[in-house]
């Protein structure tokens, strides 16, 4: 029994997979190990198709008036998103404001690590269509079929979150109840913005440059039918993370345009720890 015991140990241990900043470091452009392992990224309870285990990480301050969700790596051939998300937990740490952040630097871990890096899930579904906005089983699949000419980079799925990435997500929406959702992908280099707010004109080098909604995207879901505000950032390249001092410039416009347009709202509900 003991020796059996033993064996198991052993066997999920190698099972366990690598460290996260093992793949995080060989993966994404302009994140040193350093930058990684300061992120301190924490096991959630989701799991990607393929069972990898999503990380997130909180950064909370006393008091906190404000919830913000920022999410990288939802199309994981866009590298640049989920470095920029690494580098931005790095700046909330550095930072003492009365917010609590959650991120979610990498949502498609399956497409982030797959050789070569996939915009898709591992069921070859297009996460950010998968958001049950209304109409879905209608619109979803008349976009894809008539104007995407049924791109499979873009298929939506065969039913609003049945995937387990958007399904983690929509949980962590629920439960966190954030005031703010950032959205970041890449490479239009533009900003987007869905909700009742008004938008931020500009984070760093991106204007505003509203794209229209698309059935099941987040912030069609988010901003539009659940009245959460989501900024969608564009970065001007997938596989280019910009410098420093334009990542540190984007954040500060970011927090400014929050102070401004998010300080009068309503202290939220408190929100439900993050499930392991
Ligand atoms: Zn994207």
């Amino acid at each position: 029994m003991a020796a059996g015991l033993a064996v198991l140990a052993a066997g999920s241990g190698a099972h366990a997979g690598p460290r996260p900043c093992d793949e995080f470091y060989a993966r994404l452009p302009n994140v040193s190990w350093a930058l990684c392992q300061a992120a301190q990224l924490q096991p959630s309870a989701g799991r990607s198709v393929k069972g990898r285990t999503i990380y997130t990480r909180d950064v909370a301050h006393a008091q906190p008036e404000l919830r913000v969700l920022v999410i990288g790596g939802m199309h994981g051939d866009e590298l640049s998103s989920a470095a920029v998300a690494l580098h931005w937990i790095r700046l909330a740490q550095g930072a003492n404001e009365a917010v609590h952040w959650r991120f979610i630097p990498a949502l498609n871990p399956d497409g982030l690590f797959d050789q070569p890096a996939r915009r898709v899930n591992a069921n070859g579904v297009d996460l950010n269509r998968n958001f049950p906005t209304p109409n879905w089983e209608r619109d979803a699949s008349y976009y894809w079929e008539i104007r995407t000419r049924k791109d499979p980079r873009r298929w939506p799925g065969r039913q609003p979150l049945s995937e387990p990435e958007t399904r983690f997500l929509h949980d962590e929406m629920l439960r966190f109840k954030p005031n703010l959702i950032v959205s970041i992908h890449a490479p239009y280099g533009i900003l987007d913005f869905d909700g009742p707010s008004t938008p931020p004109r500009r984070l760093g080098r991106l204007y505003l440059d509203q794209l229209g909604v698309f059935p099941g995207s987040l912030g069609n879901y988010g901003g539009v039918h659940k009245g959460m505000p989501v900024v969608t950032i564009e970065l001007p390249s997938a596989l280019l993370t910009p410098r420093n001092v334009e990542i540190q410039r984007m954040w500060t416009d970011l927090r400014q345009w929050m102070g401004v347009t998010l300080a009068g709202v309503s202290a939220p509900a408190p929100a439900e720890p993050l499930q392991r």
